[in-house]
């Protein structure tokens, strides 16, 4: 059996609805909390700090479990 489950949240930045996979979205540590950021995000955070920022291909995909 095939389960996949979607985790939606809000982008800690611009607060877009996304669904993400918990374990490889990009995140930023919010008063102890992991909160995700949107791919958009994640490239801007790259050009500001000059560092790019390699995504997980499966960043924003249902994490699937088999
Ligand atoms: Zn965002």
């Amino acid at each position: 059996m095939t389960t996949a489950i979607f985790v939606m949240g809000h982008c800690v930045a611009c607060k877009n609805l996304i669904t993400f996979h918990p374990d490889f979205v990009p995140s930023l540590a919010v008063n102890g909390a992991r909160e995700p950021l949107c791919r958009t995000c994640v490239k801007r955070w790259g050009e500001i700090h000059k560092k790019p920022v390699t995504i997980h291909p499966d960043a924003y995909d249902a994490k699937v479990e088999e």
